[in-house]
């Protein structure tokens, strides 16, 4: 059975007895705490903690999940993928134990012709909570196994109790909690030994787990050590599925990789090395791991996730690597994902369609992460080799951590890599070095983010000011709005009162002022009260759903809690950071315009006058694409259109062609922003100019790179734009009056300036030359006997450069002949930093005088170093004041023959 038909099966069944069908959520979600969804219950847990009233009172879905803890074990074990799909079913005070055990035995057991999935009932296997284990329920969750007697006919040999860990469920803090009950199908004989989940769990493997959420936690300080509060009085249940799990079963395979949605990748690797799955070698891991990860890669940026140095982007980046890398040790040397990934998009598109329209946008992406690790290894390689010459010369037999961590720092360069290289060269690593090193890096950037995010506040003082209301927000609205004072908050505390010269946190129950969020910065602006006292606005955030707050300082007077005030956003900020963000999406649209679909925003930045936006794209745009970007943008300007924002739900927007943005919740409506009707259409939550035509004007002024596979453009708008104009003309007519040209004909003159200055250095040179070889028949004459050797030392003064002391040697060696052994050096200080170059004939260097071993004396008393051929050789140092001792040392090493 195909998964798509499990996925079918699952959702009919379930809708089928009374479930609303909830579409997945997208991986990145809504969740502080979360780096991915990683089970069904994670977008119901609104409704499972009581802090919103859930729409339906049952539900089902087939939710994508990412599990990263796992990550090393992929391949090794038969089930754990970092991509799966979790199928789940939920009740929200409706049915409890008994409905969820009766929907999963009817499901999983029943015929295949009637829907069902047709497992035979006699291999079946449930676990259940034992008994003695929690002093809540000293007698484990017998109820559970009465209930699998009963309505599954299960003989008690196939009911086991098992512990806290595998059969108690709760969220580590307090909130809804209760035992679970997991569903095991016997895989036979010849995977394992007999006697159920206790003994073995790859015969008997989990595919379900029910979890009856019957109360609630007070406080938790263990997995088996917490207080309960209270029975439910409304009890849920959340049940998962693993949908991969069940598709290996049903289709007969061994494992999670060899299903349909996975094994056409790891064909398509053995294509490409040559080399066969299943075979004796040990390269099955390295299969698994490249089916697994390029899935789980296509999976994260097609929900918008981009590789990255930290968070969830550099699981991405790890995942991408990971399977790059094992390629390699499967042999293949050429770029792979170009390969792989569009078979699992293939695979994948039965079921997640948008897939092949963003299939542009996902695999530029993954094939410039490639690119940039393949530049890696190349560049970590030869330092990798250097770092390992160093320690073998030192007599070392690890690396040294620091070098691991420098590698792995600078250069990406893995450290599993790391120790391979260093082992195919005979050295360990000292792994403790590197961990000590990682674990301080990864400790202050923690400290720093944390710091930056909440300015060292906890999340609690926050949540508590939250609970009593949610912040009104006015701005799309009202640039003025008379509200009261609902907290004062100083480093972290709540305060009653705020004054004069004091620098704190503000909450209002209702504000004008745009908290900083999508690329926007926050408003700036005054607040006031009635008797005279001002504050100034810094900064505005949303530290928790639902809560603005604003940094601000005092300049005069006090300001109480409860106090009622008068919130004034500054209007000329307000209206040029309107045509920021207005610009930004007129910029984006334009970008797309001109490159087509695939160049899709992946962050921006806007604040008055200013905007930057940050696009998916390999090279850099040539000016003649700048202006044509810049010329779309303005015409867009020019013809006036309507800007609206709409709200709908994120379908809908998606139908309407709208730019999603990630982490948006299916039940929530989504705020679409239009420029033109559909000539840009975006998700966005900013403040905009209600007519293209107000953003004034609007200038490219900067095009780079910002890492692999993606591109920065930079504009102004409205003054500013048209002061960068402004200031350009300014320099052009400076320009213009230092070079007495006309401004159209400035670039010809700059030229002709330009070519004039390299003719007159060329003929300078030739004149430095002409006089340092006019010396040179005087020069000779200046030769003298050294040990029946013809020395001639010359010390050329200041400024000959290196080239035109070598010239001079080699034509004085000529002038003095081959009869008699000949050595010459001459030195000169360039930019007071010392030069010297020998030269010796042949008669000389049949003697055994070596040029590059004499310039070395010299270098030495230059400070320096040298070298070169046994004619003809160079050196240099720090001390120009030694020449005349550089040149005399060099007399004596030819006296001493
Ligand atoms: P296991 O003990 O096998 O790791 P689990 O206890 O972590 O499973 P749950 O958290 O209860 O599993 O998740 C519910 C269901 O999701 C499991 O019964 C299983 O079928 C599936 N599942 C969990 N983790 C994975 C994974 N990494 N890959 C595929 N399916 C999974
Ligand atoms: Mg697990």
């Amino acid at each position: 059975m195909q998964t798509a038909e499990i996925r079918r099966r699952w959702l009919a069944f379930f809708e089928g007895t009374g479930h609303t069908v909830v579409p997945s959520a997208p991986l990145v979600y809504d969740d502080p705490n979360l780096l991915f969804v990683n089970a069904g219950m994670v977008p119901f847990k609104p409704y499972f903690l009581g802090q919103q009233t859930p729409p339906w009172p049952r539900a089902t879905s087939v939710q994508k999940c990412v599990r990263t803890l796992d990550i090393e074990e992929v391949g090794k074990t038969t089930r754990h993928g970092t991509f799966f799909q979790m199928n789940g079913n939920f009740s929200f005070g409706d049915y409890f134990k008994a409905g969820a055990i009766e929907h999963a035995w009817k499901l999983v057991t029943g015929s295949q012709g009637e829907g069902g999935l047709g497992f035979d009932p006699d291999k079946i296997w449930v676990t259940v909570l034992g008994p003695g284990l929690l002093p809540h329920l000293p007698d484990g969750d017998e109820e559970a196994a009465a209930l699998w007697r009963e309505i599954a006919g299960l003989p008690d040999e196939r009911i086991q109790r098992r512990g806290v860990e595998d059969n108690y469920w709760h969220m580590g803090v307090p909130g809804p909690a209760g035992p679970c009950s997991e569903i095991y199908v016997d895989r036979g004989p010849e995977y394992g030994p007999e006697g159920g989940p206790l003994v073995d769990e790859e015969r008997f493997l989990e595919i379900w787990n029910l979890v009856f959420m019957q109360e609630e936690l007070s406080a938790v300080r263990a997995k088996a050590d917490f207080d309960v509060a209270r029975e439910l009085p409304s009890k849920n249940i959340d049940t998962g599925m693993g949908m991969e799990r069940v598709a290996y079963l049903l289709q007969g395979v061994d494992n999670l990789y060899e299903i349909d949605e996975v094994y056409p990748v790891i064909e398509r690797a053995e294509e490409l090395s040559g080399r066969s799955y299943g075979g004796q070698s040990g390269d099955d891991v390295q299969f698994r791991v490249v089916a697994d990860h390029v899935r789980s890669g296509l999976m994260l940026m097609s929900d918008g996730v981009t590789p990255g140095n930290e968070g969830r982007g550099y699981v991405l980046r790890r995942l991408l690597r990971r399977a790059v890398r094992s390629m390699r040790l499967l042999g293949v040397q050429d770029p792979s994902l170009p390969e792989l990934l569009p078979v699992s998009k293939d695979v994948m598109k039965a079921s997640y369609p948008e897939l092949e329209a963003d299939f542009g946008r996902i695999s530029q992406i993954a094939y410039a992460e490639e690119e940039a690790f393949r530049r890696t290894l190349a560049a970590g390689t030869t330092i990798l080799d250097l770092a390992v010459g160093r320690a073998k010369e030192e007599g070392q037999t690890k690396l040294p951590g620091d070098q691991a961590f420098a590698l792995h720092d600078t250069y990406g360069f893995p450290i599993d890599l790391t120790l391979e290289m260093a082992a195919e060269q005979g050295l360990e690593v000292d792994r403790e070095g590197f961990t000590r090193l990682m674990t301080e890096q990864r400790e202050r950037a923690k400290a720093d983010a944390k710091a930056k995010k909440s300015g060292h506040v906890s999340t609690e003082v926050w949540r508590e000011l939250r609970d009593q209301g949610s912040t009104d927000f006015l701005a799309y609205e009202t640039l003025t709005a008379e509200a009261s004072v609902r907290g004062l908050v100083v480093d972290g505390q709540r305060v009653q009162s705020l004054s004069q010269g004091q620098r704190g946190q503000l909450v209002l129950d209702r504000t004008p002022f745009y908290a900083e969020s999508g690329g926007q910065i926050a408003d700036e602006g005054t607040i006031e009260t009635a008797s005279g006292a001002v504050l100034r606005v810094r900064d505005v955030q949303r530290p928790v759903k639902g809560l603005i707050v604003h940094t601000v300082d005092v300049e005069s007077g006090e300001f109480l809690e409860g106090a009622e005030v008068s919130a004034q956003v500054d209007p000329e900020w307000r209206v040029q950071a309107c045509q920021a963000h207005s610009g930004t999406h007129v910029v984006h649209a334009a970008l797309r315009q001109v490159l087509g679909p695939t160049a899709l925003q992946s962050g921006s930045y806007n604040k008055p006058g200013y905007l930057r936006l940050d696009f998916a794209w390999n090279s850099s745009l040539s000016a003649e694409t700048r202006s044509e970007i810049e010329e779309v943008a303005n015409l867009a300007l020019r013809q006036d259109l309507p800007v609206a924002a709409a709200y709908m739900t994120l379908p809908e927007a998606r139908a309407a062609g709208a730019l999603a943005l990630f982490g948006e919740t299916y039940d929530e409506q989504v705020r679409v922003v239009e420029i033109g009707g559909p000539w840009s259409r975006e998700l966005c939550g900013g403040t905009h100019v209600r007519h293209s035509s107000q953003i004034g004007a609007l200038t490219l002024t900067g095009e780079s790179s910002v890492g692999s596979g993606s591109r920065r453009l930079e504009a102004l708008v409205g003054l500013d734009a048209l002061h960068y104009l402004g200031r350009e003309r300014a320099l052009v007519s400076e320009l213009s009056s230092l070079v007495g040209a006309r401004p159209e004909h400035l670039t010809d003159k700059i030229g002709q300036l330009l070519a004039r200055l390299k003719e007159a250095e060329k003929e300078i040179a030739g004149m430095r030359q002409a006089a340092v070889m006019s010396d040179a028949a005087a020069l000779v004459a200046s030769a003298k006997d050294v040990n029946g050797v013809t020395w001639l030392g010359h010390d050329a003064g200041s400024g000959v450069a290196g080239d035109d002391l070598r010239r001079l040697v080699t034509d004085l060696r000529g002038r003095l002949g081959e009869e008699r052994p000949a050595i010459v050096a001459a030195a000169s200080a360039v930019n007071d930093r010392p030069v010297v170059v020998v030269a010796t004939n042949g008669s000389a260097r049949d003697r055994g005088f070596k040029a590059g071993q004499l310039v070395k004396v010299a270098a030495q008393v230059l400070g320096g170093n040298g070298g070169g051929k046994d004619d003809l050789a160079q050196g240099g140092g720090k001390d120009a004041s030694q020449i005349a001792e550089a040149l005399t040392r060099i007399e004596q090493a030819v006296g001493q023959g």
